[in-house]
């Protein structure tokens, strides 16, 4: 157990925050006993994976903070179609796919390159290019914190959704996700359906790609869309795009005829909040060290020494200029803490 712990390297926005009590550990058992502690009974909790999607607005955490380290994956059934695999939370989930993509297992190409652990995986249903976690998902094992004991979520119980699950919404707080399963397949069809993948793959002269060219391709167009968090200290997109009724869009669509969007389920559409951001005016805003990524609308950046309440006040001042100016809600993908 630390004491007033730096968790600068444990936030991806960079950002200089102590925690008063921090404890990484390796082992259920160890979990176990933690839970028996005055301190984890006492304090607040904050499990923390990676750090990539969370926002510190305080430079002071008073709280416990878990980190779950037990890292590694591993085969459980494998025919010679399919195969189950278990990875423990602690695990890279870039190093994973990558792995994955080694072995000539279909299904979570598409989502190289996504910063953070496994364990929080599922917390957003991660997702990128056209495929999101649950395509591949099983079943997850988390530790209750209320009762102590291990529980077993399927996917239906994990009620994922666009950018969201359980865990983000009546589970928040109660569970450690363990580990996850997911069922690959041993020959796959390449999903490269998805913004410019076909149009990369074809200028490098990849006209059959294999699962390794998407990856490698995937990396590629996400290193140079995105700003890497080691340089700049940044969460990724920092809100998600809003989804709204088909009428409603057409509405908005009279007003500004160039709007794109997506069609999703249920009569929906989804809006880029990067296109509404950019035509708000904020690509490339910056105020002291707290701005807008100059390429990408959607990236809120730390240039050095922002604070957390800082960044926060710039989301603020986005998602009411942007509710001000195209009546859209712009909600916040990131955990704010
Ligand atoms: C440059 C960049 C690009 C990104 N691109 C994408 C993208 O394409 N698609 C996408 O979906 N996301 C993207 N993200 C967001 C981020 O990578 C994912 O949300 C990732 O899953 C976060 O993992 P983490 O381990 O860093 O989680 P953390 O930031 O540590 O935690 C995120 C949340 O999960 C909880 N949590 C963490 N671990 C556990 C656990 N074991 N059990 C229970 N709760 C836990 C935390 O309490 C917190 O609420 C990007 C982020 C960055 C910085």
């Amino acid at each position: 157990m630390d004491r007033f712990f730096n968790l600068k390297s444990y936030n991806s926005f960079g950002l200089n925050v102590v925690a008063s009590h921090f404890a990484s550990l390796e082992s259920v058992e160890a979990l176990k006993a933690l839970m028996d502690e005055a301190v984890f009974k006492e304090n607040k909790r904050l499990v923390l994976g990676g750090g990539s999607n969370i926002l510190f607005l305080d430079d002071f955490f008073e709280g416990l903070v878990i980190h779950y380290s037990k890292s590694g994956w591993e085969v459980l059934e494998e025919d010679e179609n399919e195969v189950l695999i278990c990875a423990h939370a602690g695990t890279d989930w870039s190093n994973f796919v990558d792995d994955m993509v080694e072995k000539g297992f279909y299904g979570l190409e598409n989502l190289s390159l996504i910063p953070g652990n496994v364990g929080a995986a599922p917390m957003q249903n991660i997702g990128a290019y056209g495929v999101e976690l649950k395509d591949c998902f099983v079943q997850l094992e988390a530790l209750d914190f209320q009762t102590g004991k291990q529980v077993t979520f399927d996917r239906p119980t994990c009620d994922f959704g666009y950018r969201s699950s359980f865990f983000k919404q009546g589970g928040k707080g109660r569970y450690l996700v363990l580990s996850v399963q997911f069922r690959l397949k041993k020959q796959g069809n390449l999903n490269m359906a998805y913004g410019n993948i076909s149009d990369y793959l074809n200028e490098q002269g990849l006209e059959n790609p294999s699962l390794k060219d998407l990856s490698e391709a995937i990396k590629s167009i996400r290193r140079s869309k995105l700003p890497d968090p080691k340089e700049i200290g940044n969460s990724g997109s920092f809100f998600k795009n809003p989804l709204m009724h088909q009428l409603v869009f057409e509405q908005l669509q009279m007003e500004f005829p160039e709007i794109p969007a997506f069609p999703a389920t249920n009569n929906t559409v989804k809006i880029p909040a990067a296109w509404l951001i950019d035509r708000a005016g904020w690509k490339g805003y910056r105020k002291g060290d707290a701005g807008v990524h100059k390429n990408q609308a959607l990236v809120l950046v730390n240039y050095g020494k922002a604070s957390g309440r800082e960044l926060f006040a710039l989301a603020m001042q986005i998602q009411l200029d942007v509710n001000k100016k195209f009546g859209v809600f712009l909600e916040p993908e990131v955990n704010i803490v």
